[in-house]
């Protein structure tokens, strides 16, 4: 038993609760930021900002170990927490925040992002489409998610028509890409490590719509190497709980897209799918306890995001079998919003 405390109240911290209950834990989140699924599993919610000192105080001290659900949690809320009672580490949080650092700190152990250049203006724009060629990406290089804070940019026409906004930025080349998938490992505090299998994922509008398993060829093939730079990445930041990297499937081999120093939407199958999931091993990793086996128990997974208001008809999945939904009760619809999952099985 004990508490855990979880920094951030949505649909992850919401799954990550839910073992951490069947595993005798207590939750409380830190969740200041609008509509908290979380707070459906959790004892108590602290709704204050994430810069209230006294608040943030009064949290840890009803923790035994802290955690986070959300990448954008300030390093400096991390820092606030006991630095021997908080998994991960916070210097992971500082490193995956900026799409910039987390791709030196990728290069520097050997892995290959796409082609980049650091982006402060118009001119640093203009120079990097005539460097790296269009097409390109320009993204904002902290806060993006779901595709949010992205631009594509087709032609140095299209670039010089931009209106740049006023947050750090970064060019990245296209990458022609035959498919994505993502490594998902999690690191216990002794240094173990598991990998889950790696997905397929498919993105709809910049935002996963499906992860399937088997993944493929093209995926399996690449899949040794990409572990070979997570393992390196999770070393490095001595990393404890659920880590994630993104990856595009090349022609020239794995290149890097990101990192999410957490459990990650396209592990969600391994809830059913895998004999203990992301959120139960991240759960066993912060809170000290061995890890569990992450094999696939089917012979094929297929998980799908339900987007905005697909959430309303979503309970005809159940016609199918070994299906299973997960409604992660939101109170707002919104378009593009992710509004719950469900995975299909085949054993
Ligand atoms: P997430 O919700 O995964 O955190 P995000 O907003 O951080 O998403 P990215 O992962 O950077 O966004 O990009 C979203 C998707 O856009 C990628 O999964 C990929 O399909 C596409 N994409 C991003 N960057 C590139 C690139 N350089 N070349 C080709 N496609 C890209
Ligand atoms: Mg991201
Ligand atoms: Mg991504």
């Amino acid at each position: 038993g004990g508490t855990i405390g979880i920094l951030g109240g949505g649909q992850l911290g919401r799954m990550m609760a839910q073992s951490a209950a069947q595993l005798g834990y207590r939750c409380i989140a830190y969740a200041p930021e609008g509509d908290t699924v979380a707070a459906q599993v959790c004892d108590d919610v602290f709704a204050n900002g994430w810069d209230d000192t006294a608040a943030l105080a009064a949290f840890a001290a009803q923790c035994d170990v802290v955690t986070w659900e959300f990448e954008n949690v300030p390093v400096a809320t991390a820092q606030a927490m006991p630095g021997d009672r908080i998994f991960p580490h916070p210097r992971a949080l500082e490193t995956a925040q900026d799409r910039l650092a987390e791709k030196r700190f990728v290069e520097g152990l050997g892995g290959t992002p796409a082609a980049y250049a650091r982006i402060d203006s118009m001119h640093d724009l203009e120079m990097a489409v005539d460097r790296l060629g269009a097409p390109g990406i320009l993204k904002t290089r902290r806060d993006g998610y779901d595709g949010k804070g992205q631009w594509r940019i087709g032609s140095a026409r299209d670039a010089a028509a931009l209106n740049l906004p006023e947050v750090p930025l970064i060019y990245e080349g296209f990458v022609e890409f035959e498919a994505e998938f993502s490594v998902i490992l999690v690191r216990g505090q002794d240094g173990e490590i598991r990998f889950w299998d790696s997905t397929r994922n498919a993105h709809e509008a910049g935002i996963l719509a499906t992860s399937t398993l088997p993944a493929g060829e093209t995926i399996e093939a690449q899949v040794d190497e990409a572990r070979d730079l997570a393992r390196q990445v999770a070393d490095a930041l001595k990393y404890v709980g659920v880590l994630t990297l993104e990856f595009f499937a090349t022609r020239e081999g794995p290149v890097f897209n990101e990192m999410a120093p957490r459990v990650h939407n396209s592990g969600h199958w391994s809830i059913e799918g895998a004999v203990t999931s992301q959120f139960e091993n991240h759960i066993r990793a912060v809170a000290g306890l061995p890890l569990g086996d992450t094999g696939c128990v089917a012979r094929s997974v297929t998980m799908t995001n339900i987007i905005g208001s697909a959430i309303k008809g979503a309970q005809s999945h159940l016609q199918a079998p070994d299906t299973h939904l997960h409604d992660y009760g939101k109170a707002e619809v919104r378009e593009g919003r992710k509004m719950g999952h469900v995975t299909r099985l085949v054993r």
